[in-house]
C-alpha cells in the first residue's frame, strides 16, 4: 500500500549505516580564556573532532586541562617541544589561541609539522605574515581555517542569505559596530608590540569581516578616523575608538565603528524595501535577528548552536576532502588588508586606495 513506502524507505535506511568516520584530533595551542571557556568545552558538540594535545606554558595548567579532558599524556607539549607534534598521528589539525604576535609562528611550526591549523581571530598582525601562513599551508598541502566562528552559525547565516537573495531588494548601505569598555590596563590587548594594534584588530574586525560577507565584495577605499580619551593609561600604545568607511565596488558602503570604549553589538542591512539586523550580533550565545520594512518589525528566531563546534566540525570535513574552509588564509588576509588601510588613513587622515 502507499502507506507502507516511507516505513520501507526508511528502514532500508537504517539496514545500511552510514561507515562509522575516523576521529579528527585537536591540539588546543595556549590554555586561556578563550580555550577553557569556550573551544575545550566545545568538543562535547562536535561530530568527529576530539581533543587530543594540549600546548602550555603552565605545566601544571597543562596536566589539570588534560585530566578534566581526558587528553592523553604523549599529547602534552611545551613551546619548547610544540615542534614534536610532527610525530604524534593523534593529532591531525592544531587550534592556535595564543596572542595576536603568535598566531604566525605557530601556524607556521603546525604546518611544517604536517597539521591542518585552525588560528583564532584575528590572523595575524600584518598582511605580510598572513602571506607567510598562506605559503606554509600551500607547501604542506594542509588546510588553513581563520576562526571566524559566526560564519558557522545560523543567524549569520541568514543575514548572509537576505543580503545575498535580495529579500528586501538590493543592499544600499551597512552599518557595523563592534565594541567593549576594555578592562585592566595590563592586559597583552594593550600593547601594540603583541596585540598589533587596539580596538579595530580584537572587536573591529568583526565589523570589517562583517561588510566584506554581507556584501559579498572586497572593499576599494577606506577613511577612518580615531579618538582615544586623553590620559587613559589603557590607551598609551593602541586606539580606542575608530570610525571607519569602507567603500565597494558597487557603491554600497559600510559605516562602522569600533571601540575599546563602549558596548557595540550590531551590524544592519539597509536594502531597497527594508532592514534587517543583528543586535547582539557577535555574542557566543543569545543572537538576535530583526528584520524591519515600513512600520512593521519582526523578530526571526534560528537555532542557537555552538559556534566554536561547528567550526572545528568544519575544517575536519574540509580536511577530509582537502578543500579549502569557507574562512580560509586569503579570507583573514582580506580583513588584514582592510586594517593596514584603516590605520594608514587614521595616519594621513586621508582615504586609502585598496587595489
Ligand atoms: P588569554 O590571554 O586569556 O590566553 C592566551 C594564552 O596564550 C595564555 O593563557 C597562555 O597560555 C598563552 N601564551 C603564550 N605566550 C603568551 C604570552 N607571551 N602572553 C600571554 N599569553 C601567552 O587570551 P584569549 O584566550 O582571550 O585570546 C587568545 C586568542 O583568541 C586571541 O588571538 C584572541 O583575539 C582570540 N579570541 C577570539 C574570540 C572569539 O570569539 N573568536 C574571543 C576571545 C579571544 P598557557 O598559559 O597555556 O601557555
Amino acid at each position: 500500500s502507499l502507506a507502507a513506502v516511507p516505513f520501507v524507505a526508511a528502514s532500508a535506511e537504517q539496514a545500511t549505516p552510514p561507515a562509522p568516520q575516523r576521529t579528527f584530533g585537536y591540539a588546543i595551542v595556549g590554555i586561556g580564556d578563550l580555550a577553557t571557556d569556550a573551544i575545550l568545552p566545545a568538543f562535547a558538540n562536535t561530530t568527529r573532532p576530539r581533543v587530543m594535545g594540549l600546548v602550555s606554558g603552565d605545566v601544571e595548567k597543562a596536566r589539570a586541562t588534560a585530566k578534566q579532558y581526558g587528553v592523553p599524556d604523549r599529547g602534552l607539549y611545551s613551546y619548547d617541544t610544540f615542534d614534536r607534534i610532527v610525530d604524534n598521528p593523534d593529532i591531525d589539525a592544531v587550534y592556535i589561541v595564543l596572542p595576536n604576535n603568535l598566531h604566525a609562528q605557530y601556524t607556521i611550526r603546525a604546518h611544517k609539522a604536517g597539521k591542518h591549523v585552525l588560528v583564532e581571530k584575528p590572523m595575524a598582525n600584518t598582511v605580510a605574515e598572513c602571506d607567510a601562513m598562506i605559503a606554509a599551508a600551500k607547501q604542506a598541502n594542509r588546510q588553513l581555517l581563520v576562526g571566524y566562528r559566526l560564519r558557522y552559525e545560523p543567524y549569520t547565516q541568514a543575514m548572509i542569505r537576505m543580503a545575498r537573495e535580495q529579500e528586501f531588494g538590493p543592499t544600499r548601505a551597512i552599518v557595523c559596530e563592534a565594541g567593549f569598555n576594555i578592562g585592566n590596563p595590563a592586559q597583552w590587548r594593550l600593547t601594540k608590540a603583541v596585540a598589533g594594534g587596539g580596538s579595530m584588530m580584537d572587536i573591529g574586525i568583526y565589523s570589517v569581516n562583517a561588510a566584506r560577507y554581507l556584501s559579498g565584495e572586497e572593499a576599494v577605499e577606506v577613511y577612518a578616523t580615531e579618538y582615544s580619551t586623553p590620559g587613559d593609561v589603557r590607551f598609551k600604545e593602541v586606539e580606542e575608538t575608530v570610525h571607519f568607511h569602507m567603500r565597494f565596488p558597487s557603491g554600497v558602503i559600510a559605516s562602522c565603528m569600533s571601540s575599546y570604549g563602549v558596548p557595540l553589538n550590531r551590524f544592519r542591512v539597509h536594502a531597497l524595501r527594508g532592514s534587517f539586523e543583528m543586535e547582539p550580533a557577535w555574542n557566543r550565545t543569545g543572537l538576535r535577528l530583526r528584520v524591519m520594512r515600513g512600520s512593521t518589525v519582526e523578530q526571526r528566531y534560528l537555532p542557537q548552536r555552538d559556534h566554536f563546534a561547528l567550526m572545528m566540525d568544519h575544517l575536519a570535513e574540509r580536511a577530509a576532502t582537502n578543500t579549502a574552509p569557507l574562512t580560509d588564509g586569503v579570507d583573514g588576509r582580506h580583513d588584514m588588508r582592510v586594517i593596514e588601510a584603516v590605520y594608514e588613513s587614521m595616519r594621513t587622515k586621508r582615504p586609502v586606495t585598496l587595489v
